[in-house]
């Protein structure tokens, strides 16, 4: 329909991309969730279960949007997804790029509860809304992170001392809201020791929230541990809060030890295949009628390409962390990994 007279209305459709080489922050948010949660009997102050359905959705988007998406943090209704500076999503355009993600983390958040909440049927179709913000360099990135956490930590001891109080403490909920009105932190703590809560003991999961990265584990069948940590190395800080991911290497060493292994057995297993290589290439050469020169270029772009393939999307695990990232540690070994993928995800 292009050439009719109705084709001008096309040029109401403003140009939304964002600036090239900027990092966007793609933040979703449960609407309506206290009524959501109310009519799910979601458990107070924390429903685990809950959480980790926000979780299950959160991974799906990364999956999705492997290569575009390096790293997400959820607490409560909320989650932001990270996308490379480089990201090509939708060529960067505002309006698609957070209309998907939202779309995407929504139906699968519907798709998985009945996995969550197997005797608990969905009363009514829960909905989700999104915003994109654009942030001008990593240092701003980290913070906007470091904010979500700091955010996470002041509303779950709030929650969870207002609950103690109800629950524990038999006052209502305004007589809680009282109570409350003017306490520091080191307040709410007493509170919580009065009831025998130790929140430091609490799961981390309430307290730091989820975060989700990729993470480089596998090369070539042989699983190197991502984090083994030694006192008082970066990996620290993840080391005892990962929860899903598989550390089956025996590994006393730290991360660099880990690259450091992985990048010398990929080169014990190249020498291996020069030595073999040496041996057929004449072969080879004569059987396909070419010089043993050619036969070597040849050879010499394959594994340039496998290497490249390698380098790529396939070895990165996405893990589950509840892990502090506030403190710079984090980020030192966390730094978004730079997932690079075969198939760009272009609009659709
Ligand atoms: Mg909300």
């Amino acid at each position: 329909m292009a050439g009719t007279k109705f084709a001008y209305v096309r040029n109401f459709e403003l140009p939304d991309a964002v600036l090239p080489s900027t990092y966007m922050v793609v933040r979703i948010d449960g609407k309506g969730f206290h009524k959501f949660s109310k009519a799910h009997a979601f458990a107070k102050p924390n429903d685990p279960l809950a959480l980790e359905l926000m979780n299950e959705a959160a991974r799906h988007v990364m999956a999705q949007l492997k290569g575009q998406v390096t790293m997400a943090f959820g607490e409560s209704d909320e989650y932001s997804f990270l996308l490379r500076r480089d990201a090509t999503l939708y060529s960067r355009r505002t309006s698609k790029i957070t209309t998907h993600i939202v779309s995407l983390f929504t139906s699968a958040y519907v798709f998985s509860w009945s996995r969550f909440f197997p005797t608990t049927p969905l009363q009514y179709p829960p909905t989700f809304d999104g915003r994109l913000v654009v942030y001008p360099s990593t240092e701003i990135v980290r913070d906007y992170f470091k904010w979500r956490q700091a955010d996470t930590h002041i509303n779950n001891l709030y929650n969870t001392t207002f609950w103690a109080l109800v629950l524990q403490g038999g006052q209502t909920e305004s007589e809680a809201t009282e109570t409350l009105r003017g306490t520091f932190s080191r307040d709410k703590h007493e509170i919580l020791w009065r009831f025998g809560i130790n929140y430091d003991r609490l799961e981390a999961m309430f307290r730091k929230g989820t975060t989700l990265v990729w993470y480089r584990s596998v090369v070539e069948g042989s699983r190197t541990s991502t984090s083994s940590a030694s006192a008082g190395t970066k990996a620290d800080a993840i080391e005892g809060s990962r929860t899903s991911t598989s550390t089956t290497g025996s590994g006393t060493g730290t991360e660099a030890d880990a690259i450091e292994e992985t990048s010398s057995s990929t080169a014990r297993q190249g020498v291996g295949q020069v030595d073999a290589q040496r041996e057929t290439l004449e072969d080879e050469a004569a059987r396909e009628g070419i010089t043993p020169a050619h036969a070597a270029k040849r050879r010499a772009k394959a594994e340039k390409q496998r290497r490249k393939r390698l380098e790529s999307a396939h070895d990165l695990e996405l893990v589950t962390l509840h892990c502090d990232i506030i403190g710079d540690a984090f980020w030192s070994i966390s730094a978004p990994a730079p997932a690079e993928v075969d198939e760009p995800q272009d609009e659709m």
